[in-house]
Parts: structure tokens; sequence; C-alpha cells
């Protein structure tokens, strides 16, 4: 931290320079910080963990699971003391953690707002999978506990750090294709077990579009650089199939955008499409899979004349990017490229769109 900004901080709130994000990080330079993975399931345990091997400014240091054996083995793998490790009902003892400085959690989504506020209550800074929470409600008062401990707040949406998806972004905005005109994406996979958690409305907050259609509504804001003013839904769900008692199966979403651009979407989990088109007035940019962990595959031209090879990431892997992008802000004191307000406001489209599927109507947004 330089002087002048010292002095600021000082004047403006006397201790409040002691609480600035990352300045106890800044003190030892080198340092990795520390991650606590709260959720030992398929993506905490089976994805997030491995990647610390690819990170550079990051390391796995605390577990946080209802399992006490599985914490216990996953502790031992990766020479975590027996006091990194926590239950769900002494997780808040994680304040008194030094080795600790960001939470990630990987919970059932309805789980989401309560662990990311505990975490923010407990000093740490905090990385919460998408999407952000179930409701508007929730991420706002995410945001704001957040806000209240001074500490950061990312949204686990790894296609920000993924190269195939900056060089499509990338060319999109630099005008290769022309004025953007159309935009489509379909994400859908088959859903299996009817009961597990993304199939319960209370755990998951609703069905593939809170799961998997996400996707298509990030990549359509962040391939068109804008956000949309409208939208208007349609669910089909064959509500006799038992995995979709409480929740939708397919909801297909139009977006209105301000420049003119059409945005179609479609959400499934009945279907298995990874697929993500933008039409400009001059040519269009395609990728599919899109958003995938890999494989992703890029076309840029008429057609899929031109396949492009995409320069290289930020980081080794698109986990590995995120997972320093988020310490890398704490130790600069930066707002991460997909903070809380970026859960937000996808958030608050999803919820128009529930709405516009229920009322049958075109909903305007604010
Ligand atoms: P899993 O079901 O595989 O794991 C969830 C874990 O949460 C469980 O293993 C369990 O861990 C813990 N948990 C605590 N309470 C419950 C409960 N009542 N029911 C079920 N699990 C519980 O889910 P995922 O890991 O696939 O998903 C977790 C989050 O990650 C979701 O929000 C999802 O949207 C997101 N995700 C993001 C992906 C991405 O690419 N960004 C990909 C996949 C998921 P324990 O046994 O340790 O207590």
């Amino acid at each position: 931290m330089d002087l002048s900004r010292r002095d600021v901080m000082m004047a403006a709130g006397g201790l409040a320079a002691l609480t600035l994000p990352g300045a106890d990080v800044r003190a030892q330079p080198g340092r990795k910080l520390g991650y606590a993975i709260v959720g030992l399931g398929g993506y905490g345990l089976g994805k997030i963990i491995p990647e610390f091997a690819n990170c550079t400014h990051s390391r796995l240091a605390g577990v946080v699971s209802g399992d006490r054996a599985k914490a216990e083995r996953v502790a031992a793998e990766h020479n975590l003391p027996a006091r990194s490790i926590y239950s769900y009902d002494n997780f808040d003892r994680i304040a008194d953690n030094p080795d600790i400085d960001i939470v990630y959690v990987c919970l059932p989504n309805a789980m989401h707002a309560a662990y990311t506020i505990r975490a923010a209550k407990a000093g740490k800074h905090v990385l919460c999978e998408k999407p952000m929470a179930i409701s508007v409600a929730e991420s706002e008062a995410m945001i704001a506990a957040c806000k209240a401990a001074n500490r950061k707040l990312m949204i686990g949406y790894r296609c920000h750090f993924e190269a195939t998806n900056l060089e499509a972004m990338r060319r999109a905005r630099a005008g290769e294709i022309g004025k953007l005109r159309y935009f489509r994406s379909e994400h859908a996979y088959p859903q299996g077990d009817p009961s597990q958690w993304r199939l319960k409305r209370a755990l998951s907050g609703g069905g593939s579009l809170m799961d998997y259609g996400i996707y298509a509504l990030q990549a359509a804001r962040y391939m068109t650089g804008e956000e949309p003013i409208a939208v208007y839904a349609h669910e089909s769900t064959d509500r006799s199939d038992p995995r979709f008692h409480e929740v939708e199966d397919q909801i297909e979403f139009q977006l209105e955008f301000p420049s003119g651009v059409i945005g179609s979407c479609l959400s499934g989990y009945s279907a298995n499409q990874n697929h993500v088109l933008l039409l400009g007035d001059k040519a269009r940019i395609e990728m599919e899979p899109a958003t995938g962990y890999a494989g992703h595959r890029l076309w840029v031209g008429n057609r899929r004349d031109t396949e492009i090879t995409p320069r290289p990431g930020p980081g080794k892997t698109q986990w590995a990017g995120q997972l320093d992008h988020l310490a890398h802000c704490v130790i600069e004191d930066r707002e991460p490229i997909v903070s809380g307000e970026e859960g937000l406001r996808d958030m608050r489209i999803i919820e128009a769109i529930y709405r516009s599927a229920r009322e049958r109507t075109r909903v305007v947004l604010a």
C-alpha cells in the first residue's frame, strides 16, 4: 500500500487501514493465499481441489464437510492439519484460522447465501459457485455482508478465465464479425437420479435454468457486452417424469438487447447440447462445445470455415485462472471481474425469466 493511500484511509476511518482486504497478505510477500473448500462433492472435491496444483498464488488450506471421514481423508492427502477441518456446525470457527484467506462455497445452491454470509462474518473473502443464490434478495444480502465485512465476493463463472471464450469475446468486441445482430445458445444435459438435490426445489431453487441455462444467459451477456432490457420465456416440462416433479426441464428464453440484438437461449435437463452462436452483419462466431470443461472449439467467419486456436488464458487452466484471480484481487485490493454484482445481474434476469414463463408475458427489466 502506498503512503498516500494509507494516509487517506487513516484520515477517513483510523483503523480502517488495518482491515483493508489483503493488507495482511501484502505484509507476507510470496505467500500463497489459502482457500477452504466448503462441500466436498463432485465440483469442490472432484474438480476444484486438484486444480490447486496448477495455481501460482492459491493453495488448499482447509476443508468443510458434513462427512468427517471424507474430510480427514482429503486433509491427509493434502497435508492439512486437523485444525483446518471443519463441519457445517463449527464452520464459524474458521475466523480463528489465519491459514485460510478465502472460503470457496461449493454447496447446493440454496446453501450459498448462508455460507457466504457466515464466511464474510468470519472475516474471509468468498468465492461462491453459480448460481450465486436462489433469489435476488439472497444475492443482495450476500453482497451487503461482504461489503460490511470489507471482504471480496466473486462468483464461480469460470468461462471468464477460459481461453476459447476469452478469444470469442475479444473478437466480438473488436468488431471482427461486424455489427452484432443475433445471439443463440443451447445448454442442455440429461439429468439422472430423481432424488438428487438438483431436482429438489428447496435445495436447487429451480431446474435446468439455475444449473446450466445460466451459462447461456452469461454467454449472451459477455458475448454481446450488453445488458438485456426485456425477456420472454416459455417452459416445457413433462411433470409426469419423476425427475421433474419439482423443477423445470426445458425453458426457452428470448432476450432483447438495447442495440437490437436478439438473444435466443434454451436451457434443458433432457437433451444434450452446449453451443454458442453470435451473428454479426459480416460474419459469425461459433463455439461448440462452448462452456464445458474441455474440448472447446471456436470458428470465426462464414459458417464453420475457419477454426481458431485461441491465445492462452490467464492460468494453466480455467480453474487455476479463476482461483488465482481472486487471490490477486485480494492482494491488490481490486474488484473481481466476476463480482457479486455480476452474479446479482444474472439473478435479476433469472427471476424475470421465471416470471415471464409463469405469467406468459414479456417482462421488462429495470
Ligand atoms: P454435489 O452434489 O456433487 O456436491 C455437493 C456437496 O455439498 C455434497 O457432496 C456435500 O458435501 C455438500 N452438501 C451439504 N449439504 C448437502 C445437502 N443437503 N445435499 C447435498 N449435498 C450437500 O454437487 P456439485 O459439487 O456438483 O455442485 C455444488 C455447487 O457447484 C452447485 O452450486 C453447482 O451449481 C456448482 N457447480 C459448478 C460447476 C461449474 O462448472 N462452475 C460445475 C458443477 C457444479 P459434504 O459431503 O462434504 O458435506
